[in-house]
């Protein structure tokens, strides 16, 4: 085990580690240390494994609780169904993926236990139309269609190469007939307002981020000069897909924002400039909901009501996950 952890200590990249060390002293002051401790050590990280309700089975549950592992919100959120079951357990370590089997359902996605925070923020109810803007490789889809039936859900994703991997996603874990009422395309997100305005009851901005996990383990220092440059250009992409969400949305709806960065630029900056720029939102406080799972997940103190910010720590290696929710008036 030394071994493998020296081999993956030495892949961090001194660049980006620096460019963090800078930026996040400054934004999160002491929690730093102790987010940084896990980000630059894989085998502190943890996965959450979230079972499909279309392939239940008995058996897998039954090993998962051999090897440790708990439900993660039992009895916590009073709008989730029993049948929404995502295990955790304390210990690092990772769980063998299925592989993917033409005609056979999956019956788990593997995923950072905090992904799930935004789809239980959005809160989907059965019928709603719901739109997952930046949707692949589609755990956020697949968590929501676990949550909830809804009317019309469409998932969109601009990349070729990410929007076919969606597609097998989907076929992997949503059965007939349900998968009749997903729609996927491959639109640009900033135009989807435009395209379809006022039509969805909740609309998911998963944005595209600065990924601090994987970019401190970028492979070279040309990729993560390259990465550290682009990351001046996401807040205003995120700031045009959050507008174009807006559209989309029906007066009543609501929006769940997130990221997987811990950048005051790429997070809490870009919704207070749609605060401030557009008269008809308004903040939704998801407090409760932070509250609700505070004992599985660690929180950036002073954040307000509409928005946290979950910080990696050994044995709750979940995050870096942003969550924002606003409301359509
Ligand atoms: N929601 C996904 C999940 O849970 O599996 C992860 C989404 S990932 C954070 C962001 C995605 O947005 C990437 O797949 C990226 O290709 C896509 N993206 C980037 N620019 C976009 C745009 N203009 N419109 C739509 N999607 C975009």
């Amino acid at each position: 085990i030394l071994t493998k952890e020296r081999k993956l200590q030495k892949q961090i990249c001194q660049v980006a580690l620096d460019h963090f060390e800078k930026q996040y002293t400054t934004e999160l002051g002491e929690a730093w240390a102790s987010v940084r401790d896990v980000l630059t050590c894989p085998l502190c990280w943890q996965c959450a494994i979230l079972l499909n309700k279309f392939s239940p089975s008995t058996e897998l549950e039954n090993t998962l609780r051999m090897k440790g592992y708990h439900p993660a919100f039992p009895g916590s959120l009073p709008y989730l169904p029993a049948s929404f079951k995502c295990y955790i357990r304390r210990t690092p370590g990772r769980f063998p993926a299925q592989k993917h089997q033409a005609g056979k359902l999956k019956e788990y996605y593997l995923l950072n236990a905090a992904s799930l925070l935004p789809v239980l923020a959005l809160e989907v109810k059965d019928g709603e139309d719901v739109l997952d803007l930046c949707a692949a490789p589609g755990g956020k889809s697949v968590a929501t269609l676990q949550c909830a039936y809804p009317g019309q859900f469409h998932c969109n994703e601009y990349d070729d190469l990410r929007s076919r991997w969606l597609k097998q996603t989907i076929e992997s874990f949503i059965p007939d007939p349900l998968i009749n009422l997903i729609m996927v395309s491959k639109l640009d997100g900033r135009q989807i307002g435009d395209l379809k305005p006022e039509l969805y009851d909740k609309v998911l901005v998963d944005a595209p981020c600065s990924n601090d996990r994987s970019w401190l383990f970028s492979s070279d220092i040309q990729q993560a000069t390259l990465r550290l440059i682009q990351r001046k250009e996401l807040p205003s992409l995120q700031f045009q897909l959050l507008r174009s969400a807006i559209k989309a949305l029906r007066p009543g709806g609501s929006l769940v924002y997130s990221t997987c960065t811990l950048s005051k630029a790429e997070n809490s900056d870009v919704i207070n400039l749609i605060l401030n720029s557009c008269s008809n939102v308004m903040p939704v406080d998801i407090s409760e909901m932070a509250k609700a799972v505070s004992q599985e997940f660690t929180f950036l103190s002073g954040m307000q009501q509409h928005e946290l910010l979950v910080l990696p720590e050994k044995g709750k290696a979940w995050g870096p996950m942003y969550v924002a929710k606003l409301k359509k008036m």
